[in-house]
């Protein structure tokens, strides 16, 4: 049996491995493999793969067998192609030893530069480069890298034994005035004696052994540095902040050291093959004479821009061009290199698809397609979620100073962008600031259906609890308003009017900014960038909207936010919930609390008398901005104590208002008390309880269409039940509502069709498909209540608990929040075979989904894969769900 591969050379123009090895060999090993076959200047080297790292997690730290052999034999591949020994004490090989995983972390991970040298090597180095200083200041160098990474001695140690030195001996040799900086190329020879002999002092004290003179050792010590630095907290922060699931771990590259610290003909640079934050196609970056990549890196000194360089040595600069042409047309994207120069030959050390801003990376795809470098089919694929969120999005300016300092508490990142405002505890409060123009965010423990109108008031909101489909995190994401949710350590007490956290108390009135897109809160008014949609957006969308299949449908429930939505691209409504009407204004929360208080049919029906006009004049409005766009609209869902006033102060002016007694209304409302709402009297089981809600509701709805039709507009009306569990509960129904809306259209005198059809959000409605579908014309997957049942995991409670199902050190049980991105696996399961027996009774069913997981790239793609007709979701995700209908139609080809 050949044995398993660990270890891939590269080096003298060819390479074991490629470019497209980038799960196995990480993108730096591949972009190096690739770099080394092209032929572009590279120093030789080897590549770990990604599978070593998973091996030595899943086996306790323990490599595999056959590794060290592998590591030994490309060791001497190495020596024999650079012509030079590790640990030589004439012409020592140094190499470097660097992390590098699938997808660029940058920062994240470790690197060890100059390994190799040893007391004896370092003097070898000093005579075959003629310059003792620059070989000490690389000893020195090194011994930090690998005393901090390494044997994880704080690197603050070795800093202040430099320091030390700096201040002590060179500031007085040199004569600068206290005040003025020493430099660290300032330090000469002998003080960089005293420097290492500092550090290796420090390295034995805190590791109670010689700095290891054995470069072998010192090769593994680094390797398994890298490793480590895996799973560093830091790293794994970095991952679930970027929602990077699903790579391996990282590979480690050994490869020859080349130096940039070698005197004026020498340097190092960082560049990007064009502008990552414009996206024009200039070449951009930034050199630095005589120094060392991580001197970049770390901005230890100022570099200057690459038109400076191309002036101070042209000759390098010449290659450097010549290197990015052949990048780009290499691999068709824009290129972000490290490189260096040693006396004045041009190395590259390292190659990547560079990241850029969001506005430049619609510009790059569609300038690309226009050079004829890319089809319109790659441009759509290079697009990500979150390129759309950062045009439509305000967003913290994250180079401002105070940030670490301002930053109080992260929370659940529910709708992406930035706010900054007053804190308001109160609906009441946002809603008086917003009225004198002030800035408002509100603050609340968790969010009802009465707060819309603070909320909508609000430049963003924040709450103590709830997840990714809570009350607060939906409302606000159908209005692209910033949002968090799921503060849990943040106490907020609504009679002191103030909020805490870690010492720190803020009162009501007093500023904080919120960051949705990463769930951070901070203290003050930060400085806020405005959104912007650049010229590239509009063209790149019209390629998604000629590739996708798919129809995209928005979930609103006002014609202005339905509006929005058909700027942003929307082809119908797929969701209006019906509910979030009655809070509009005073006359129609009263209505509907009158209608819940009564006891009786009469007096329900008394008060859904004045609902009616109200939610008829509501959808004629969206009938009207939807003209020719089917409009899907849901009877009644949320149990009903969500609409009633739970304190003492809210139930007596219920009581005033209505002219009743205070203890009738506490009764009611005491009545209405469930233990578990989600799974109580909500949904379609109101309508059976009281038919007469349904009466009103269908009622309204067909007379607005009849109205509009007649005025002209083209009206397609469906009727959605929610929370469905069977045929025989739908078809109860489903008669209802066609006996109430025939009989409308028959006293109209006028033609009307209508679809009557139900969610699909209770696994059992799922499960018995078949036969719903017999009666149902249409199913639209309800998949926020689908995973909270198929789960049972309350979508309200979950972020008490569920970030320690994602977090891949606690339990890592999925790769994300299953109320953001579908649960494929479990509630995808769900809705495949739901689909599947919906449509072997009805062949042409219509089917859409409606829940969050509408506006989730992943799971769009999810749903375009299980043959939906269409996908809903708020209007500001519209355009991320038109992305992802085309990039899944793309890979379905
Ligand atoms: C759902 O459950 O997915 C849905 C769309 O309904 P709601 O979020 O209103 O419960
Ligand atoms: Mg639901």
């Amino acid at each position: 049996m050949s044995e398993k591969k660990y270890v891939y050379f590269f080096g003298n123009g060819d390479a074991e491995g490629n470019g497209t090895m980038k799960e196995l060999l990480g993108g730096k090993g591949a972009g190096l493999a690739e770099m080394t076959r092209a032929k572009m200047p590279v120093p030789a080297g080897f590549t770990i793969t990604t599978e070593v790292c998973q091996l030595y997690y899943d086996n306790k730290k323990v490599y595999p067998e056959s590794l060290k052999k592998s590591v030994e034999e490309n060791l001497k591949r190495l020596e024999e192609v650079t012509g030079k020994k590790l640990g030589d004490p004439d012409d020592p090989l140094l190499v470097s030893v660097r992390s590098g995983a699938a997808v660029s972390m940058p920062g994240m991970m470790e690197t060890i530069l100059n390994l190799g040298l040893t007391d004896k090597s370092v003097e070898g180095l000093a005579r075959k480069t003629s310059n003792r200083r620059f070989a000490l200041d690389a000893y020195r160098r090194f011994i930090m890298m690998y005393g901090s990474t390494a044997m994880d001695i704080d690197r603050s140690k070795f800093d202040d034994a430099f320091d030390q030195i700096k201040e002590k001996m060179t500031r007085s040799r040199l004569g600068v005035a206290d005040g003025s900086k020493v430099g660290d190329t300032d330090v000469n020879e002998e003080e960089l004696e005293v420097v290492i002999a500092k550090q290796k002092e420090l390295y034995k004290k805190e590791i109670k052994e010689d700095f290891p003179q054995d470069p072998i050792e010192q090769l593994w010590g680094a390797i398994s540095a890298v490793f480590n630095s895996w799973m560093s907290a830091k790293a794994v922060t970095y991952r679930k902040v970027e929602n990077l699931v699903g790579i391996s771990g990282t590979a480690v590259n050994v490869m020859q050291m080349v130096f940039g610290n070698k005197g004026n003909t020498s340097g190092t640079g960082v560049c990007f093959t064009r502008d990552p934050n414009s996206g024009e196609n200039a070449f951009y970056g930034d050199y630095l004479f005589n120094a060392q990549g991580e001197d970049v890196v770390a901005g230890i000194r100022t570099p200057m821009k690459l038109d400076e360089f191309a002036k101070e040595d042209p000759n390098a600069y010449k290659q450097l061009c010549e290197v990015r042409a052949l990048l780009e047309k290499h691999y068709k994207d824009m290129q972000d290199m490290e490189f260096t120069v040693e006396e004045g030959t041009l190395y590259m050390l390292q190659c990547r698809t560079g990241k850029r801003l969001p506005a430049a990376a619609f510009r790059m795809a569609v300038d690309m397609v226009d050079e004829g470098l890319i089809t319109k089919e790659e441009a759509v694929m290079r697009i990500k979620a979150s390129d759309i969120e950062g045009i439509f999005y305000p967003a913290i300016d994250y180079k401002q100073d105070n940030l670490k300092e301002a930053f109080l508490i992260n929370g659940i990142d529910a709708v992406p962008g930035a706010a900054a405002g007053k804190i308001c505890f109160s609906a009441a409060k946002a809603e008086e600031l917003a009225a004198k123009k002030e800035k408002a965010i509100l603050v609340r423990k968790e969010t009802s259906p009465e707060d819309v109108g603070g909320m909508h008031a609000a430049q963003g909101i924040l709450t103590a609890t709830g997840g990714k489909t809570s009350h607060a995190a939906v409302v606000a994401r159908g209005w692209g308003k910033c949002c968090i949710v799921g503060c849990e350590k943040l106490v907020i007490d609504y009679e002191k009017g103030e909020c805490s956290y870690n010492g720190i108390t803020l009162k009501e009135g007093d500023y904080i900014t919120l960051d949705g897109t990463r769930g951070d809160v901070y203290v003050g008014e930060l400085r806020l960038m405005e959104a912007k949609q650049p010229e590239a957006y509009k063209r790149l969308m019209q390629w998604v909207d000629e590739i996708r299949t798919i129809q995209v449908r928005t979930n609103a429930d006002r014609p202005e936010d339905a509006k929005i939505a058909i700027d942003h691209g929307a082809e119908g409504i797929g969701l209006c919930r019906t509910e979030h009407m009655f809070f509009n204004d005073e006359k129609r929360i009263l209505a509907i609390r009158e209608m819940i208080i009564a006891d009786t049919v009469e007096g329900r029906k008394k008060a859904l008398a004045k609902l009616l006009p109200i939610q008829t004049k509501d959808f004629e409005g969206i009938f009207k901005v939807m003209d020719g766009k089917g409009v899907t609209i849901r009877l009644i869902d949320p149990p009903l104590h969500e609409f009633v006033p739970h304190d003492k102060e809210g139930q007596q002016k219920l009581a005033e208002s209505l002219n009743i007694g205070f203890s009738s209304v506490k009764e009611r409302v005491e009545q209405l008390h469930e233990a578990n709402p989600m799974l109580g009297h909500r949904g379609c089981r109101l309508a059976i309880t009281y038919p007469e809600i349904l009466e009103m509701q269908v009622t309204a709805i067909i007379t607005a269409a009849c109205n509009m039709q007649g005025k002209g507009v083209t009206v397609l009306p469906e009727i959605m039940i929610p929370l469905t569990i069977d045929h025989k509960e739908f078809t109860v129904l489903e008669k209802k509502v066609r006996a109430v809306a025939n009989a409308v259209i028959e006293k109209a005198g006028v033609s009307l069709n209508y679809l009557v059809g139900t969610m699909i959000e209770t696994p059992r409605a799922a499960l018995l498909a078949d036969k719903i579908a017999e009666h149902a014309e249409f199913f639209s997957f309800g998949t926020n209540d689908l995973t909270q049942m198929t789960l049972g995991v309350s979508r309200d409670d979950a972020s008490k608990f569920l970030p320690d199902y994602v977090d891949e050190q606690k339990a890592g049980v999925f790769t994300a929040d299953p109320f953001q991105s579908l649960d494929q696996e479990g509630v995808g399961l769900l809705v495949k075979s739901g689909i599947e027996k919906g449509r072997s009774s009805r062949a042409n069913l219509k089917v859409g989904i409606c829940g969050e997981h509408g506006g989730d790239l992943e799971s769009v793609k999810f749903f375009c894969r299980a043959g939906m007709t269409y996908v809903s979701a708020s209007p500001y995700r519209v355009p991320i769900a038109r992305l992802a209908a085309a990039q899944a139609e793309i890979m379905k080809k």
